[in-house]
């Protein structure tokens, strides 16, 4: 069996290097005579690999010094709530974006524990693109600022990231993590789920600026305490070895194609390859438009569901698959994460000029 083009929003393809490079080890890990998943988290192997992974991450993302990086598990979903019991520690409010489905979790969660307040929404038109932010709706005395920097599901993603002044920046960077430069010095907490664009799932990265670290409510669960996980070298508890083991070969492998700055290149171009087929189109949309939209998710439509329908069908029997689009959006997504190659997306849009033509 051959492998396939796979679209998946996450979990997501991995480059095929990566997985090769882990078969190769997953009888015997260097000179252990074990598997990564058969190690003591407390191992100098292990703790090498995890060294590793983080060194690597800090180096290929600019993370300053006065950052701390963890590897957490529970998902971004957990940090829906990490965050707020962490970070709303003294007016007890924040500030939120609402641009999408994660957004609208993390808000409902925060909404636990203390005032949220939703400074701009874009749910009037289902998310479809970015809302315009009012700095006069900034709170000053929030404790923090959360945004999605990029909306997975309705393919959206902030050209521009909101100046929020001393209030700190918290962006949920899940689906675009690694595909673009992002200046950590502007955020105060990134977390993303590894699942999309850094190896598979299980694995949570948080970055998080030192002196937001250690005035987390009184009554926050251990594991939900961004300090033990510090104080203990993300290893508060057993951390999850071989998805933190996977991340760092996918991180490596990020540093052989160039580093981040050559990701974006590459994920531009390949952006442009389908938006520009898209906006040419007679017979399939984009559904956002302008400057809003994403660089990794790219939804669109027929408008037409049987022709959506067939579409899918037939892409799957020729090898092109995961194209189906959130239930919220319908029509199909290509998820163009950084392990999809320029190729694989040209081979797409050749695809859909073919199915153009005999559909008319
Ligand atoms: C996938 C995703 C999540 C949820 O991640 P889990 O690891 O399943 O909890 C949250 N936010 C964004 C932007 C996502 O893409």
């Amino acid at each position: 069996m051959q492998r396939v083009y796979n679209f998946s929003a996450g979990p997501s393809a991995l480059p095929e290097e990566v997985l090769k490079k882990a078969q190769s080890e997953i009888l015997c890990y260097g000179t252990s005579g074990m598997s990564v998943m058969e190690m003591s988290h407390r191992s100098k192997d292990f703790m090498s690999i995890l060294d590793s992974a983080e060194s690597t991450l800090r180096e290929l993302m600019h993370v300053p010094e006065n950052y701390k990086i963890l590897f957490l598990q529970g998902g971004a979903s957990s940090q829906f709530a990490m965050v707020p019991l962490n970070l709303m520690n003294k007016n007890k409010k924040a500030d939120y974006v609402n641009t999408g489905a994660w957004s609208k979790k993390a808000i409902k969660e925060a909404k636990r524990y203390g005032a949220v307040n939703v400074i701009a929404s874009s749910e009037d038109k289902t998310f479809s693109y970015i809302p315009e932010l009012d700095i006069a709706k900034f709170d000053k005395d929030a404790d923090y600022f959360h945004i999605t920097t990029n909306n997975t599901i309705y393919g959206t993603r902030y050209a521009e990231l909101p100046d929020t002044g001393n209030v700190p920046l918290v962006g949920d960077m899940s689906s675009d993590i690694l595909s673009k430069n992002y200046d950590v010095s502007k955020f105060g907490l990134i977390y993303a789920g590894a699942q999309k664009n850094l190896g598979p799932a299980g694995v949570t990265v948080v970055i998080i600026r030192e002196d937001l670290v250690g005035n987390a409510m009184d009554f926050t669960p251990t594991m939900f305490n961004y300090k033990e996980h510090i104080e203990n070298g993300s290893m508060y508890n057993t951390p999850p070895t071989y998805g933190i083991y996977l991340m760092g070969l996918v991180l490596n492998w990020v540093k052989e194609q160039g580093g981040v700055d050559a990701m974006e290149k590459i994920n531009i171009e390949k952006a442009n390859a389908l938006y520009n087929f898209l906006d040419a189109s007679s017979l399939f949309k984009s559904t956002v438009s302008g400057k809003d939209r994403s660089v990794m998710n790219i939804p669109f439509v027929t408008g037409n569901e049987e022709v959506d329908a067939k579409f899918i069908k037939e892409a799957t029997a020729a090898g092109f698959v995961q194209l189906k689009g959130h239930r919220s959006v319908g029509g199909m997504r290509a998820s163009i994460y950084n392990a999809i190659s320029l190729e694989g997306v040209q081979k797409l849009v050749e695809f859909m000029k073919q199915f153009e033509a005999a559909n008319k």
